[in-house]
């Protein structure tokens, strides 16, 4: 990670600089949380130009929306054409920067601040940690490097970002270093109660009868050679219309499908179009499913990785099928413990 040189690009911006903050497609907690906690920093170092956005629908989560900062977002067909300043977000790939890629060119210079061991070092500067929980641990340290000191609203960017990426400090990534930046957090006096509630436990009463909907045709398979169970369900377009739900209510389906004891692996299928499937993976430490996602043009994280796929769901499902063998971690091989997600 070249700390020096992300703090230097900060630190000699030309006079009354124009800045671009942007994070991956569909943004989850991590990527808003990281991208307007750091940009909440910005603007305490007198940063008056200051941009976020991120490439996509332009739909921020409704859980998500009253995130302090989220006043600096813009929608990405209106951002800077030519910024002195562009960071990056919590993204492993040009891929996933959508039509905002090209900006990396025109831009001044750029700084990518990540935690996936996956990232492609696209951009000029790269503060990339992949034993960082979240991308928030990586922002938060640049900050501190800037002497921009925590507030309360920068804190609860940066704790929702750090509670999402940990499923709310339960993963194995949840190391003693994430508590004690828990403990900074909190320091400033933000309720965990009222956020938690807020981001992970309210969606409309529709969502949940969409849950029963969707868990109902849950499928256990002894999908492989190797014996491994996966545990699958999908989610359509339909499914979201008759319930009139958004697609974002689907993202804490995931957790619930993996909870079956009898699952190595387990995805949710969820259509974005018709014969389109956006697929989340988790893996409980027998399979590095990033290896999976990659081979299907998608990335993540070893235990927590997706892409997307083409066809019916059954047949989404299949080319995963076809991958497991393959990526069946041996035991050789460090580490074998499931630490999450995002
Ligand atoms: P989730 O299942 O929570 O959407 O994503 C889990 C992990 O997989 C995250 O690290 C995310 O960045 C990665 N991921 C999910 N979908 C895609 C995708 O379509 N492309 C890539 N490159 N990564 C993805
Ligand atoms: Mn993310
Ligand atoms: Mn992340």
């Amino acid at each position: 990670a070249d700390w020096a040189a992300a703090v230097a690009a900060v630190r000699d911006l030309p006079e009354d600089p124009e800045v671009l903050l942007i994070c991956h497609v569909n943004p989850d907690g991590d990527a808003l949380g990281s991208m307007l906690g750091f940009g909440l920093g910005l603007r305490r170092l007198g940063i008056r130009r200051l941009q976020a956005t991120f490439p996509g629908p332009p739909e921020v989560p409704e859980p998500l929306r009253g995130l302090p900062g989220a006043e600096l977002l813009v929608p990405a067909d209106r951002v800077y054409p030519a910024p002195d300043l562009m960071i990056c977000f919590d993204a492993a790939s040009e891929s996933r920067l959508g039509e905002l890629l090209g900006r990396l060119d025109t831009a001044g210079t750029s700084v990518v601040l990540d935690h996936h061991a996956s990232n492609t070092r696209f951009g000029a500067v790269h503060v990339v940690d992949p034993a960082a929980a979240a991308t928030s641990v990586v922002a938060e340290e640049l900050l501190d490097r800037l002497g921009v000191p925590l507030d309360a609203a920068i804190a609860e960017c940066f704790y929702v970002a750090l509670a999402t990426d940990t499923g709310s400090f339960r993963f194995a990534a949840t190391t003693p270093a994430v508590h004690l930046m828990a403990a900074r957090l909190l320091a400033t006096g933000i309720d965990p109660g009222v956020i938690s509630r807020r981001i992970f436990d309210t969606r409309p009463f529709g969502a949940v009868r969409l849950y029963g909907d969707v868990l109902g045709r849950a499928r256990l398979e002894p999908a492989s050679a190797a014996g491994l169970g996966l545990v699958w369900t999908y989610a359509t377009l339909d499914d979201l219309t008759r319930h009139d739900q958004r697609p974002y209510v689907l993202e804490p389906l995931i957790d619930s499908v993996r909870c079956a004891a009898e699952a190595d692996v387990s995805c949710v299928v969820k259509q974005i179009a018709p014969g389109e499937w956006a697929v989340s993976m988790r893996s409980k430490g027998r399979v590095d499913v990033s290896r999976v996602a990659v081979a299907l043009g998608g990335g993540g994280h070893r235990f927590a990785a997706g892409f997307t796929g083409r066809g019916t769901a059954d047949e989404v499902v299949d080319r995963i099928r076809e991958q497991l063998d393959g990526a069946v971690i041996s035991d050789d091989s460090e580490g074998c413990r499931p630490s999450g997600r995002a």
